[in-house]
């Protein structure tokens, strides 16, 4: 009985040690003591710069202010690296949306985290600097992402941006994970609200009244902005009506370096 004992006391102390060891592991470097509060967090991806500056003053008009996730940053023109400054000093985010907008986690099957990490992340950050940026959050390509990178990429980057869809049957208020809490968390989902993507205004309604009751931020996100609304892209006049609804909810807008720094 005694013998049992010891051993029950020696696997006790076994599995605390390696919970701390693992917990140690893990843990945060640093933690957000943001406060809440409700908001709206619109982002917009890829590389549709002309567009997005043509629009500039709709967001001004609103007073929101955008993350737009860029990639293929080396192929950006002389005029498009002036239009994102200009979207820069008008208070909008500049980040990174990797350098040649590769799944990550399938390069990483077949490459290896340190080849991915040399090849889409360093290179991405690199030519933004060069150009006058400072990228501190990062949207994934396609959504596609894994807990492996989650951890490897947390040291590049402040917050990392998966992607939601709308599921049916389910008001978006009910897509716990597109809502952040200013918990801390380092990889928020943001949901996809482009032509193509099924959400109303309605449904978005349902999310911002959600984000004005319990203090979180609603986070979504498009593609390009054009009249010809169709597939990844939102109307200036969707954009509007959205901004509008932002402002009757009295949702802050902020964009993802604000949720963290
Ligand atoms: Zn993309």
């Amino acid at each position: 009985m005694r013998r049992w004992l010891v051993w029950a006391f020696v696997v006790f102390i076994a599995s605390t040690l390696t919970g701390w060891w693992v917990y140690n592991i893990y843990k945060p470097t640093y933690t957000f003591t943001k406060p809440a509060q409700a908001a709206l967090v619109i982002s917009f991806d890829d590389r549709y710069v002309e567009a997005w500056h043509k629009h500039r003053d709709l967001f001004k008009r609103y007073g929101v202010r955008a993350t737009f996730f860029i990639t293929v940053t080396d192929q950006l023109t002389a005029a498009e690296v002036q239009m994102l400054r200009d979207l820069s000093a008008d208070g909008h985010e500049i980040a990174s949306h990797s350098f040649t907008h590769i799944n990550a986690p399938k390069f990483v099957k077949q490459e290896g985290m340190a080849a991915y990490v040399e090849q889409d992340i360093i290179p991405s950050i690199k030519t933004l600097q060069s150009q006058g940026f400072s990228p501190v959050t990062f949207a994934y390509p396609y959504g596609a992402r894994s807990r492996e990178l989650d951890r490897e990429l947390s040291k590049y980057f402040y917050l990392l941006r998966g992607d939601s869809w709308k599921d049916a049957g389910k008001g978006i208020d009910e897509l716990d994970r597109i809502y952040y809490t200013f918990s801390g968390r380092r990889v928020i989902h943001a949901l996809g609200i482009d032509a193509n993507s099924g959400v109303s205004l309605q449904d978005l309604e349902a999310g911002f009244a959600r984000a004005s009751r319990n203090k979180e931020a609603i986070n979504i996100y498009a593609h390009n902005i054009s009249e010809d609304s169709a597939g990844y892209s939102i109307s200036p006049h969707t954009l509007e009506k959205i901004f509008k609804l932002a402002k009757q909810y009295q949702l802050q807008s902020l964009t993802f370096r604000d949720l963290v720094l």
